[in-house]
């Protein structure tokens, strides 16, 4: 069950082991954030942790789990596309890419879903301190050429490493913009 949709959210997906959870903590340090809600299920589970009291960050659960049985994937289909297609108070969705390994179909697939979708959201490059800043720039770019094959723009594009906090504060700026966005809607 997801919180009334009062508040604005932003929410992060990406395949297993992308270091979502690491960037989640590395952008909440020094907010005072809760954890507010989860949907049972074995893998699959919907956070929100409740921000400064005014927004929602939202923790959506991963796919390109390679041992996942048919079942689980659809499961996982189901439960995150219905998030997206009908959550109205999400201002953002941030994509969560490895920037060490070359363009992995799940994650091209789920890109252009969103793209397809309207879904507003925003390519995230992680662990970018794993390798060198060319290396990083070559995996970006290679992704890019990818969209590119079937896009006429690209989304936004950020640089991160929840390690060494590049790009922390980029995103959070991102998220200031979606968020007022939001409560401009409002009026
Ligand atoms: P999740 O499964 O997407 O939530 O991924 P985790 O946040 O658990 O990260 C998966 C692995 O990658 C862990 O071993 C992390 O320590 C590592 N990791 C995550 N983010 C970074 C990063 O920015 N830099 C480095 N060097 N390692 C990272």
């Amino acid at each position: 069950m997801c919180p009334e949709p009062d508040k604005p959210e932003v929410a992060f997906i990406g395949r297993s082991n992308v270091g979502k959870s690491s960037l989640i903590n590395a952008l909440l340090k020094s907010k005072d954030a809760a954890k507010i809600s989860g949907t049972p299920g074995k893998t699959q589970v919907i956070n929100h942790f409740l921000i400064e009291n005014s927004w929602y960050m939202v923790d959506l659960p991963g796919y390109g789990y390679a041992r996942v049985s048919q079942t689980e994937r659809v499961k996982w289909e189901k439960m995150v596309k219905n998030y997206l297609a009908n959550r109205r108070s999400l201002v953002y969705l941030m994509v969560l890419i490895d920037s060490r390994i070359p363009p992995q179909k799940s994650d091209l697939e789920f890109v252009h879903y969103a793209g397809k979708n309207g879904i507003p959201f925003v390519l995230v490059f992680t662990k970018a301190d794993k390798q060198s800043v060319a290396k990083t720039k070559s995996t970006i770019q290679e992704f890019s050429d990818k969209l590119l094959e079937t896009w006429e723009e690209l989304p936004p594009i950020i640089t991160t490493s929840a390690r060494s906090g590049l790009g922390r504060d980029e995103v959070l700026d991102v998220i200031a913009l979606g968020l007022e966005s939001f409560d401009a809607q409002k009026g």
